[in-house]
């Protein structure tokens, strides 16, 4: 089953002679289940393609339909909704929410998805994580490893996981703890993860890689 269908998109920034075309004409395909690993120099396009793939930016052209709905025919409240439900993020600067505890951020999509948080799901994934000790904690408390293993909790509930270079703050021991659990996580909730690396060695690791050069897909 596809989990992710993207069909020619494209995204333009400014006008001649400054156009960027920072998508041109892109598509691809993932498979539920799947690890994907997007990779390309900087500038090439890839922060770009996860937006739009993630319903955080519409593309210009093209579609994208996601687990059978398609997010570029939705208005602006429905793909916040379809975003919270079915996506989770994991940036490579964490993105937790600084005034709210450990376990405070790994409910919040639920509560904002007026959800009633499930104990033992909360408790599994605080676990999971070895993040037992730090439910009560304040993110500024953390270290950066530490802030990553709560977003990819934080994440770990929609059925694709979207990743932008989710190692990229991390030094080399603690970025390959961060994607053991992240690839242990996602098996164990069964998700689908498309992620954005720089790093050889986790590309490596992916079942398929699509290399964006210049907006395009290097075939
Ligand atoms: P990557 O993630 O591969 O480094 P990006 O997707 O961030 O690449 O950017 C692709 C191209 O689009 C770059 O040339 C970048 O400068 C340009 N770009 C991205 N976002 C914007 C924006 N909001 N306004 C203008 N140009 C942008």
């Amino acid at each position: 089953m596809k989990i992710v269908s993207a069909a020619n998109l494209k995204k333009y920034y400014g006008t001649e002679p400054n156009l960027t075309k920072a998508l041109d004409g892109v598509s691809l395909e993932i498979e539920a289940g799947e690890f994907a690993a997007i990779v390309g120099s900087s500038g090439s396009g890839k922060t770009t393609l996860l937006n739009m793939l993630g319903a955080l930016d519409r593309p210009d052209s093209g579609t994208v339909t996601i687990d059978g709905s398609e997010l570029t025919a939705m208005n602006e409240e429905e793909r916040t909704v379809f975003r919270r439900r079915k996506i989770g993020f994991v940036f490579q600067n964490y993105n937790l929410v600084p005034i709210l505890s450990v376990y405070e951020n790994i409910v919040l999509p639920l509560e904002l998805d007026g959800q009633p948080p499930q104990a033992d799901w909360i408790s599994q994934v605080i676990d999971a994580l070895g993040l037992t000790e730090k439910a009560d904690a304040m993110p500024n408390t953390l270290s950066g490893g530490q802030q990553q293993r709560v977003a990819i909790a934080r994440a770990a509930r929609p059925s694709l996981l979207l990743a932008d270079e989710p190692t990229g703050n991390l030094d080399s021991k603690t970025g390959q703890d961060v994607m053991r659990l992240m690839l242990e996580t996602s098996r164990q909730y069964q998700q689908t993860i498309l992620l954005i690396t720089h790093n050889d060695q986790i590309a490596r690791m992916a079942d398929r890689v699509f290399h964006l050069e210049d907006g395009r897909i290097r075939l």
